[in-house]
């Protein structure tokens, strides 16, 4: 049976330690404010932003919280983006996603000061992963990386495959696998379905992001494997599930993150590391932790 990757555990250490680092900042005079902008009345996102109101409490980084209506126009969000930018108490700023259908989110993630992007979607910082030059990174591929670290899954010489290619997790995560000298594949919905389950077989570290329930099944598995689950979906009875058929995956895999309890609670608590680093990076000279 797998080891499974706890992340509820360690998405509390993460935790642990951003309250230090932002105790530590403060003490110094270095705000560690987090602004939350959320637009239209999206149930989901309204879920996830509150999960992440309450994450900075508990870590002691102020918040503030912007709600604004399913109408607003992209000039508004742009010069909310902009008055944020130039505001010396916020050293982050999240934009919960999807934004309503009329608005550019493109426009809206580049026109974040890219030292506040604790979403570590800004172009500059995706460049900036690509170069391998230190930066904000996405909050789910670090998570998954520190799960990686802590539980001694060594990625250097190891096939590692990521389904999916989207560029919050499979894109970044290919390329911080890669860092870390893993041989990549990344497979996408292109690729020959009668091909999948042989590239998963390769796969030392196989981390699924493809948004289907359960597709990847225990025989897809490398006896061994570390197998990471990044799918937030909904089963035939609507209970909340992975991309990989956990009961069948178990059996096989060396190491498995649960859904829940796996790669979600880490995601949100590197949001609160990307915090405390984006303070860190507005003031390089504060001493750090
Ligand atoms: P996207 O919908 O943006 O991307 C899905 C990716 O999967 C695409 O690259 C797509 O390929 C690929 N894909 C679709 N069908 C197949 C297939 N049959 N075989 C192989 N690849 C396929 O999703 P996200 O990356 O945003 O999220 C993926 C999953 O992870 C979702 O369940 C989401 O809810 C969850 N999630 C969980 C997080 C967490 O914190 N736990 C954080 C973010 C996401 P193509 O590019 O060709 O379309």
């Amino acid at each position: 049976m797998a080891t499974i990757i706890d992340g509820k555990k360690l998405a509390a250490e993460v935790r642990g330690r951003a309250a230090e680092r932002a105790a530590n900042l403060m003490t110094q005079g270095v705000p560690c404010g987090l602004a939350v902008v959320l637009v239209g009345d999206d149930q989901g996102s309204a879920t996830y932003v509150r999960a992440k109101l309450r994450d900075c409490e508990e870590c002691g980084i102020p918040s503030q919280d912007f709600k604004l209506s399913e109408d607003t126009t992209q000039g508004e969000l742009m010069s909310l983006i902009e008055r944020l930018n130039a505001d010396p108490s916020i050293a982050g700023i999240l934009v919960q996603m999807p934004l309503p259908a009329h608005l550019d989110a493109e426009q809206v993630v580049a026109a974040i000061d890219p030292k506040k992007d604790v979403d570590g979607f800004h172009p500059e910082n995706l460049g900036k992963l690509v170069r391998g030059l230190p930066g904000l990174r996405p909050c789910t591929p670090a998570g998954i990386m520190e799960m990686l670290d802590v539980y001694g899954i060594d990625p250097a010489g190891k096939n590692a495959v990521i389904v999916g290619r989207s560029s919050i997790v499979g894109k970044p995560m290919s390329l911080m696998l890669l860092a870390r000298n893993a041989t990549i594949s990344v497979a996408h919905s292109h690729t020959d379905p009668c091909e999948l389950a042989r590239i998963c077989q390769s796969a030392d570290i196989l981390v699924v992001a493809c948004g289907i329930p359960k597709m990847v099944k225990g025989p897809w598995i490398k006896p061994g494997a570390a197998v990471i689950d990044v799918g937030m979906d909904r089963d035939e009875a609507g209970k909340l599930c992975g991309d990989v058929d956990f009961a069948s995956a178990e059996l096989v895999a060396g190491s498995i993150t649960p859904v829940p309890g796996g790669v979600g609670p880490m995601t949100r608590a590197m949001l609160m590391s990307n915090v405390c680093l984006a303070a860190e990076l507005q003031h390089p000279e504060a001493a750090k932790l």
